[in-house]
C-alpha cells in the first residue's frame, strides 16, 4: 500500500489513468481541483477536449474549512467509499459509483456526475425536479433496507457494524446536531438579532429532554447503514444520485429520513426570500408535496421489501414492519427538527437561508427554521401521518 501523501493536480491524473478504468487512459490529460466542499480535495480529470470524465477525492488529515488546528480521521474516506460501495449494491441507480479506492491514500476514484447538480441549489433556483423526492425515498428504502436485520443474516449484520464505526464522524454529527446549538458554543452562528430565539432552546426543559433522546438514538441503535449527510444529493432530469457518505455508520433509520425531510423544509423556509413572499407559495407546496412523496415512497417500499424478503424469523411477523416504521417515522420528525436548528443556529448553514440577500428576510427565514424545528422535536410523538406533519408545517408558517 502507498503511503499517505496530498495529491497534487498531476498526481491525481496519473492515479485516474491507474484506476479510472478507462479503455485508453491517456485520454486523460489534465485535472482541476474543484471541492467546494468543508472537509476534501475533488478533482475533476478531464480528457483533450477539456470534458470531465473522472473525479478522485481524497481526504485531508484535518478540516478543510476550518484548517490543520481541527484534525480529522483520514479513515473517513474509506468509511465514505466502503458506504457508497455497500449503498451502490442496493441501488445502483441512486447511488454515484465507486472504481477504486484506497484507505492508506484516503483516495477514491468515482464516476463523474459533471451533468447533474447539486439539488439544494437548483431548489434554490426553483427548478423543479419532480421525480427527485421518490428517488429520494427510493433510495433510501433500498440501502436501509438491505443493511438492517430484517435482511442481513445476524453475524454479517454484526460484521458489517464492526466494519463502519465510525467514531470522528459521528462525534461531529453528536456536537454539532445534539450539544451546540442548547448550550452556549464558539462553534455556534447566528446573528445577535437572534439572540432571544437561540437563549429560548436553551432554556428549554422540554424539548432538551428531548434532544436527549434523540441523540441516545443516534449513539445506540444500529438499525441499518446509513449515508449519515443526506443533503448531499445529486440531480438530473429524471436522475437522482447520493454522493458524499462520508458520515456513514449503522444508526437509526429515521436519522437519513428525518435529515432528508428536514433539508426540504429548510428550502422551504428559505423560499419567500429567494422568490418573495407571493412566489413562494407555489414552491412551497412543491416541497410539502416532496415530503409526502419521499415518505410514501420510502415506507411504501421498505414495507413491501419487509413482506418479500425479511430473513429473520421474529421479524417476519406479519404486522410488525409496519409497527417498526410508525417508530421509524417518529423518530424521523424529531431529526428533522434537529436539522431544522442545528442548520439555523450551528456551525454549519445551508444557502437556502444564508444566501438570502435581505438581512431582514433572511433572519425572518432563520426564526421560522428555529421555531418548526423546536415544534416538530416537542411534539414528534404525536404526530402519526405525513398529512399531520404538513398540517403542523402549515400552521407555524
Ligand atoms: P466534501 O466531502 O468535501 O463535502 P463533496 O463530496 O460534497 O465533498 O464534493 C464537493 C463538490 O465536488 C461537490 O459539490 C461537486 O461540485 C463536486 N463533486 C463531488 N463528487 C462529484 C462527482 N462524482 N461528479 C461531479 N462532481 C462531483
Ligand atoms: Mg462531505
Amino acid at each position: 500500500m502507498s503511503q499517505y501523501h496530498t495529491f497534487t493536480a498531476s498526481d491525481a491524473v496519473a492515479y485516474a489513468q491507474q484506476f479510472g478504468g478507462l479503455d485508453d487512459p491517456s485520454e486523460l490529460v489534465s485535472a482541476q481541483e474543484v471541492g467546494d466542499g468543508n472537509l476534501n480535495l475533488v478533482f475533476k480529470i478531464f480528457d483533450a477536449q477539456g470534458v470531465s470524465r473522472i473525479i478522485v477525492k481524497q481526504a485531508l488529515p484535518y478540516v478543510r474549512c476550518v484548517g490543520e488546528s481541527w484534525p480529522l480521521t483520514l479513515d473517513r474516506a474509506r468509511l465514505e467509499a466502503q458506504t457508497l460501495v455497500a449503498h451502490y449494491q442496493h441501488s445502483p441507480q441512486h447511488t454515484v459509483h465507486i472504481l477504486h479506492f484506497d484507505p492508506a491514500l484516503a483516495v477514491m476514484v468515482m464516476e463523474d456526475l459533471s451533468d447533474h447538480r447539486i439539488w439544494r441549489g437548483e431548489l434554490i433556483g426553483n427548478v423543479y425536479y419532480p421525480q427527485a423526492a421518490g428517488q429520494l425515498g427510493e433510495y433510501l428504502a433500498q440501502t436501509l433496507f438491505h443493511t438492517s436485520d430484517f435482511y442481513l443474516h445476524p453475524h454479517e449484520k454484526k460484521a458489517q457494524v464492526a466494519q463502519f464505526i465510525n467514531p470522528e464522524m459521528c462525534e461531529i454529527t453528536e456536537d454539532l446536531f445534539f450539544n451546540d446549538p442548547y448550550q452556549i458554543h464558539e462553534r455556534n452562528n447566528y446573528p445577535a438579532e437572534l439572540e432571544e430565539d437561540v437563549a429560548a432552546l436553551r432554556e428549554d426543559a422540554q424539548l432538551k429532554l428531548a434532544v436527549a433522546a434523540l441523540k441516545h438514538r443516534f449513539f445506540s441503535q444500529a438499525e441499518a447503514l446509513l449515508h449519515g449527510d443526506s443533503g448531499s444529493i445529486f440531480v438530473a432530469e429524471n436522475s437522482l444520485k447520493a454522493i458524499d457518505a462520508e458520515f456513514g455508520y449503522f444508526g437509526p433509520i429515521g436519522f437519513d429520513v428525518g435529515t432528508a425531510i428536514g433539508n426540504l423544509l429548510l428550502n422551504y423556509c428559505g423560499l419567500p426570500g429567494h422568490l418573495g413572499i407571493r412566489d413562494a407559495a407555489a414552491a412551497r407546496e412543491q416541497r410539502l408535496n416532496d415530503i409526502q412523496t419521499l415518505w410514501h415512497t420510502f415506507s411504501e417500499r421498505f414495507q413491501a421489501l419487509a413482506t418479500e424478503k425479511t430473513r429473520d424469523a421474529a421479524l417476519a411477523c406479519p404486522g410488525y414492519a409496519s409497527v417498526f416504521l410508525k417508530k421509524v417515522w417518529r423518530d424521523a420528525i424529531g431529526f428533522c427538527g434537529t436539522e431544522l436548528i442545528r442548520r439555523s443556529v450551528g456551525l454549519s448553514h445551508v444557502a437556502d437561508i444564508d444566501s438570502i440577500q435581505d438581512t431582514a428576510m433572511r433572519h425572518e427565514c432563520l426564526r421560522h427554521a428555529i421555531t418548526l424545528g423546536k415544534a416538530l422535536i416537542v411534539i414528534a410523538e404525536r404526530i402519526d401521518s405525513v398529512d399531520e406533519l404538513i398540517a403542523r408545517v402549515r400552521q407555524y408558517s
